[in-house]
């Protein structure tokens, strides 16, 4: 008899470092998903900002099916057509003249910071080694870039952390200029905060920490891991405040749902990879590529981007609509289809508590810490899931004040 997975499978089985709603689906489509029993649920989750298209978009599943029985995977001891189109294409639409492959956002910020040291040691010298980041951030769980996030809570703990790493805070360009200095390697920013909050970066906040690199020959990196690829209504939020980083990092949207990864640099910085100075097994992956490249070039149409800015405005009346019958929320942000709502006062800390009830009404959500009840559903997710969301939104908003 065949085994039929369960969630005590996950405490038997898998390492404890998770703790998984009990519900798992086994299916999707658009922004529709079905677990063991045939329940249906309406994701606004994404995959937490991964499932640019829904679930099995057929333009995504195609280029899987194309490629998958063409070639896999070769390692960079060649090179294949889906990773050059890829690049080409990322190349063609952004800032950038060089693109890194590779399968995750951590693993795209590691090779960004491991480029901006190579980059001073080979311009300015060893003594350019300070790297300024900021609290609340998060840039992945490699031990480098977990230990320039700042949220101590994870990178403490695992013994003795890596050097030249200071944090300012968010969105205060003050606390930046106290640290910044001609040994400042790089400044590394999320355009909007998504872990600490979904907190967008001011305009002249970010323009500033631009402005204090010119000043200071250091570089500017805009970890786009969780806000690029459409997510803020531009193919990157750089472009939603005209402001351009010298390395960008990329990941989540960017595959649609197949782990990939890029980094994005211009040639004067990328000109500091020299052979041998960085790699990734799986980077460049063909059929990872085949799926980014799908994805990037399905998205980046005015239609689609348009099309986000539409849902985003749908997305905030309908939250503002439920918060002023139930007066949950204190205030409603976000970026295109990166959505926060943080929680009243009287609701403080009990985001999470939102989670599981929307679950029982059939809704996929997700928090970004305690606080904030957050979303980031398919950037083409039907306007009519939307509604029903919202409804099932709305029914566990009021299981959870009918208990307060
Ligand atoms: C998710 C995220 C990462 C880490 O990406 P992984 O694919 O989990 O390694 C890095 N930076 C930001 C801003 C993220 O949201």
């Amino acid at each position: 008899m065949s085994h039929t997975p369960s969630r005590q499978d996950f405490d038997h089985y898998m390492a404890p470092n998770y703790a998984p709603q009990q519900v798992i689906p086994v299916r999707g489509e658009s922004s529709r998903l079905w677990d063991q029993q045939g329940r249906e649920y309406i994701d606004f989750a994404g995959g937490i900002a991964v499932n640019s298209l829904g679930h099995c978009h057929p333009v995504l599943v195609e280029a899987l099916k194309d490629q998958g029985e063409k070639l896999w995977h070769l390692s960079n001891v060649f090179t294949n057509e889906p990773a050059l189109n890829l690049a080409k294409a990322l190349v063609d639409r952004t800032f950038a003249d060089k693109v890194f492959l590779c399968s995750s956002g951590g693993e795209a910020n590691e090779a960004a910071l491991k480029l901006a040291r190579r980059w001073a040691v080979d311009h300015h010298g060893e003594h350019k080694d300070k790297i300024i980041s900021f609290y609340q951030s998060f840039h992945g769980r490699t031990f480098f870039t977990v230990s320039v996030g700042g949220q101590p809570k994870y990178s403490q703990g695992f013994g003795p952390v890596p050097g030249g790493i200071l944090h300012a805070d968010y969105n205060d360009l003050e606390s930046v200029r106290k640290l910044v200095g001609d040994d400042t390697c790089a400044i590394i920013v999320e355009p909007m905060q998504g872990e600490g909050g979904i907190v967008p970066g001011k305009q002249d906040f970010l323009q500033g920490l631009r402005d204090l690199c010119d000043e200071h020959n250091a570089l500017l990196i805009f970890d786009e891991v969780q806000t690029g690829v459409g997510r803020s209504g531009e193919l990157y939020a750089y472009k939603n405040y005209g402001i351009t980083p010298d390395i960008l990092t990329s990941a989540k949207s960017l595959g649609g749902g197949f782990p990939v990864g890029a980094m994005l640099a211009t040639d004067a910085v990328a000109k500091s990879l020299v052979i041998g100075t960085h790699g990734s097994t799986y980077g460049g992956n063909a059929l990872a590529s085949a799926v980014a490249l799908a994805a990037v070039e399905f998205i980046d149409t005015p239609e689609v981007l348009e099309g986000v800015k539409k849902r985003h405005d749908l997305f905030r009346e309908h939250l503002e609509t439920i918060n002023r019958k139930h007066g949950v929320f204190k205030e409603i942000r976000g970026m295109g289809l990166l959505m926060g709502a943080q929680m009243s006062d009287a609701y403080e800390g009990r985001a999470k508590d939102i989670l599981p009830l929307a679950i029982e009404e059939g809704l996929m959500a997700l928090i970004a810490g305690p606080n904030v009840l957050r979303m980031a559903p398919s950037l083409v997710i039907p306007e009519a899931d939307i509604a029903e969301g919202m409804a099932r939104l709305e029914r566990a908003i009021e299981r959870l004040v009918a208990a307060a």
